[in-house]
């Protein structure tokens, strides 16, 4: 009988029958390219979405080695001011709520370039940061972060947690969507945790990614999709019990969760916890019916952006976009919006300039182009930027350019 190709979930080992959504096929979002290599082969690969119709872990196959991705994703955090500011409130806030000192230990998973921990260390909170990207742990090293440089999976963890440096406080910020083998990395959490330590990890929240229609924030990168029931339950099979959650505006809407032993008895679960709980069960979270309208929700996205542009163009009006994010990849080539529709984009990374996108080959050109060449429409691609991005843009007026944003439905501004 023939081997079934069929995925299996990463969480419980079911097959994976049902997709949430396939977005087609698509390049890794942030493989922009340079002239050079217009005319060459660009691999495309499935962004083919499944939830598993057991523990609803949303998520899929790996098409990029972790190796690749982690030291990749190492730059993105070259930290936003607001992100350095979000990321101190939380060491004041975690180190007071759990009383941390000089004789606890934290330790953050991908830890980066220390930008996290070195609040730690400011406290004289002993800190330790596990990264797997060389030059990025040398970054933190330079910072006064003591940084092992190696994947964090249960083997590791058991090595650390036999020299003696079992963790009173886990951090593991924007990593859990990025781990392949979720099981060994959950239970490296659980062996390394002390016996009164407590785990806080945060991730995009999959309930905001549906109600808000974020389907472009799925990328290759990103293996797994959480809510705080799937969640639970995976490290809840770990010995794990998720007591409590804070819902951060982080990324378009993100859950921090506060683990602690099952057996720690000392933090009964909150009622955050318990109406998060509820309120996703509320929306259908747990059966298939509420993932399966989100694809209707996204294919209908799809349609009314498509009517949009080609009634524009129809029309002979000029349109280009603004900006040139990893969501935006995934938007236009899921809809298949070449330059045919959109003539270029514009970005204010320098790095950026002259090359293209993948896939689409849409040109990047800085932001002076718009208004040069005055176009008809401009299409934000950072949506989640549009307040910030509508400012810098209010001079288009002018000529009476009109602002669009695509996501959550076609709208413009
Ligand atoms: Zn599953």
């Amino acid at each position: 009988m023939a081997e079934t190709l069929r995925p299996t979930c990463r969480f419980c080992g079911n097959p994976l029958e049902f997709t949430f959504i396939d977005l087609g096929m698509s390049p890794f979002c942030e493989s922009f390219l340079r002239e050079d290599q217009l005319n060459q082969m660009e691999g495309f690969f499935p962004l083919h979405v499944y939830v598993c119709d057991q523990c609803f872990l949303v998520q899929l196959e790996e098409y990029l080695p972790p190796e690749d991705i982690f030291t990749e994703y190492a730059y993105f955090s070259a930290y936003s001011d607001s992100w350095l500011a979000h990321s101190k409130a939380y060491v004041d806030m975690i180190t007071e709520r759990l009383g941390l000192s000089e004789a606890s230990q934290v330790v953050e998973l991908a830890s980066n370039d220390g930008y996290l921990l070195q609040y730690f260390v400011q406290k004289g909170i002993p800190a330790l940061g596990i990264e797997p990207a060389a030059n990025v742990a040398r970054a933190a090293a330079e910072r006064g972060v003591e940084t092992l440089v190696e994947f964090f999976d249960h083997e590791m963890a058991q090595r650390l947690a036999s020299t003696d440096r079992r963790a009173d406080l886990i951090i593991g910020n924007n990593v859990l969507a990025q781990v392949p083998n979720l099981n060994s990395f959950v239970e490296g959490i659980r062996l390394l945790l002390a016996p009164g330590g407590v785990v806080t990890i945060e991730f995009p929240h999959l309930l905001r990614l549906m109600e808000a229609n974020q389907f472009d924030t799925i990328y290759h990168e990103h293996f797994s999709y959480f809510s705080f029931s799937t969640a639970e339950r995976i490290f809840a099979a770990h010995g794990l019990t998720l007591f409590d959650v804070d819902e951060l505006p982080t990324h378009g809407g993100s859950l921090r969760i506060y683990g602690r032993h099952a057996d720690d008895n000392s933090k009964p679960v909150s009622a955050a916890a318990n109406a998060l709980r509820e309120r996703e069960a509320a929306s259908g979270l747990n059966g298939l019916e509420a993932y399966q309208e989100f694809r209707e929700q996204v294919e209908a996205t799809k349609r009314d952006l498509l009517a949009f542009l080609i009634e524009r163009r129809r029309e002979g009006a000029t349109i280009v976009g603004y900006g040139a994010p990893g969501k935006g990849n995934t938007l236009l080539n899921y809809c298949g919006i070449r330059t045919d529709f959109l003539e270029y984009t514009v970005d204010r990374n320098p790095y950026k300039h002259g090359t293209y996108l993948p896939g689409t080959h849409i040109p990047i050109y800085p932001p002076d182009k718009i208004s040069e060449t005055k176009p008809d429409y401009i299409v934000i691609l950072p949506w989640n930027l549009k307040d910030e991005i509508s400012e810098q843009l209010a001079y288009t007026a002018q000529w009476g350019a009109k602002l669009v944003v695509p996501i959550p439905k076609v709208q413009t501004l």
